[in-house]
């Protein structure tokens, strides 16, 4: 049997209620010995008086029992919900590691109800990332995922390779031209759909990334287009200003704000000039940089100034990243006289501002174009982690099918089983040790 574990569950600071939560054998014991109660009903709030090691009286406090295995650690858990502040929640937790719990490491609830077998890593992860959620995309997304969503695909997934597996090995001692062709084109097809399936999901995954972290987006041109200026009118018009994220250095400003339900993150970058200046090199890197880490690149053109080589290089920029990145072009400076030849332009379909309502326009071409890439009921990976693994499972599918084709019904059976590993891997890895440590490591206390 484990130790008994407790930790403050809520956030700190002052508030109505604040919860200690204990898990383990001692639980139930040190819940009668707070309230000198004798019996808990499982699951029923119970209005009990709370006192310390010296008989004073702490709180009044509602004591929740949650039976074993009923519970989310599936170990004996007791809550108590007292009144907010840090205070009194405090001198509880001091009470009851008295009483002989210990102080639980951060996640270590959510590792136990993966333990007892209540949750799986996936679910584990979302919950994670729920707490985190800082839009109503990725909360919704995650509540899923928390509910078995990812779960179900991977014992699908898991549950198709595992008897193509058994097909293999039944199939072995047949020599190579008596193996029934009909059977080996259909487990083909099937490789081949679970192989495009895959592609499917990460696909809309990577696209619809910014639904968890947010969405990044890079405002690319060359010096004094008005990129700045453009930045401070989306932020002067959309009031509902998260934080700024990193200082202002001399090259990109980054800024967070909401548009429609996404979360967006805001990239001013320095203009893109090649030089022999130093200062202005690492400013043409972090642009490129910039534009790699973000969802959408803002590609600002000044149509008052005559098309030049800086502006050429900003093209080839685009055409260089326009399979990877949704690309917005805008033409600045509409109110001067026209001077840009915008031929070359013509078939980015840009959209050109001025000085009036700048910030309301630009918002509402983001959020037409955000809407779109948060489009899809694919199922969503919401980690590095787990697109990994299941890429790794699509290469170990596609290495499969040449055996199955040239009846090596061994190799077959050996890329499927590599593949098994890899989709289990997200749910319930076979080897999970490392895994476990960095991702219960990053939970908040008391979770
Ligand atoms: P950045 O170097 O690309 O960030 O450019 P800034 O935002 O600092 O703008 C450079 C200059 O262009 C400033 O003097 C702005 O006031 C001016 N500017 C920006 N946008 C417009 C616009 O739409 N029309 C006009 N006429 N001037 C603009």
């Amino acid at each position: 049997m484990s130790d008994t574990i407790a930790a403050v569950a809520t956030a700190g600071g002052v508030g109505s209620v604040a919860i200690v939560r204990v898990s383990g054998e001692k639980a139930p014991a040190i819940a009668k010995a707070l309230t000198r109660r004798d019996a808990f009903i499982p699951r029923h709030a119970h209005l009990c008086d709370l006192y310390d090691t010296a008989g004073e009286l702490i709180d009044e406090a509602i004591v929740l029992w949650f039976k074993a295995p009923h519970s989310f650690t599936t170990e004996e858990v007791v809550e108590f919900q007292c009144h907010g502040g840090t205070v009194v929640a405090e001198k509880i937790l001091d009470t009851v590691l008295a009483h002989g719990a210990r102080l639980a490491e951060p996640g270590e609830f959510t590792r136990r109800a993966f333990l007892g077998g209540r949750i799986d890593l996936s679910e584990a992860e979302a919950i994670a990332k729920l707490i985190e959620a800082k839009s109503e995309d990725a909360a919704k997304i995650l509540a899923r995922q928390m509910k078995g969503e990812l779960r179900r695909f991977v014992d699908e997934m898991r549950e198709r390779l595992l008897r193509a597996v058994a097909f293999a090995e039944v199939t072995i001692d047949y020599a190579e031209e008596d193996l029934p062709p009909d059977i080996v084109d259909d487990l083909l097809r099937q490789l081949e759909e679970m192989e495009a399936q895959i592609g499917r999901i990460v696909a809309s995954s990577e696209r619809r990334r910014g639904l968890i972290e947010g969405f990044k987006v890079a405002i690319v041109g060359k010096p004094n287009v008005g990129k700045s200026s453009l930045l401070n009118a989306m932020l002067d018009y959309e009031r509902a200003i998260v934080s700024d994220i990193a200082g202002t250095t001399r090259d990109t400003i980054e800024e967070q704000l909401r548009i429609g339900s996404h979360l967006v993150r805001i990239v001013d970058t320095a203009g893109i000039r090649e030089s022999a200046d130093t200062i202005e090199k690492i400013g043409i890197e972090r642009s490129v940089r910039a534009i790699e880490e973000s969802d959408i690149v803002v590609a600002m053109f000044d149509a008052s100034r005559p098309w030049d080589t800086e502006d050429a290089k900003i093209l080839a920029l685009l055409e260089r990243y326009k399979h990877d990145k949704e690309i917005l072009v805008v033409l600045n400076k509409a109110d001067l006289p026209r001077k840009l030849d915008t031929t070359t332009l013509e078939g980015w379909a840009p959209m050109t501002l001025d000085r009036e309502k700048k910030g309301e326009k630009m918002i509402d071409a983001l959020k037409a174009r955000l809407d779109t890439m948060a489009e899809g009921d694919e199922l969503m990976l919401v980690s590095a982690r787990q697109i990994d693994a299941v890429k790794r499972a699509q290469a170990a599918i596609a290495q499969a099918k040449e055996p199955l084709g040239m009846g090596e019904l061994e190799i077959f059976s050996y890329h499927l089983n590599e593949a098994i590993v890899a989709i289990a891997s997200i749910s319930k890895p076979v080897d999970f040790n490392d895994i476990m440590d960095k991702m219960f490591g990053e939970f908040c206390l008391g979770k």
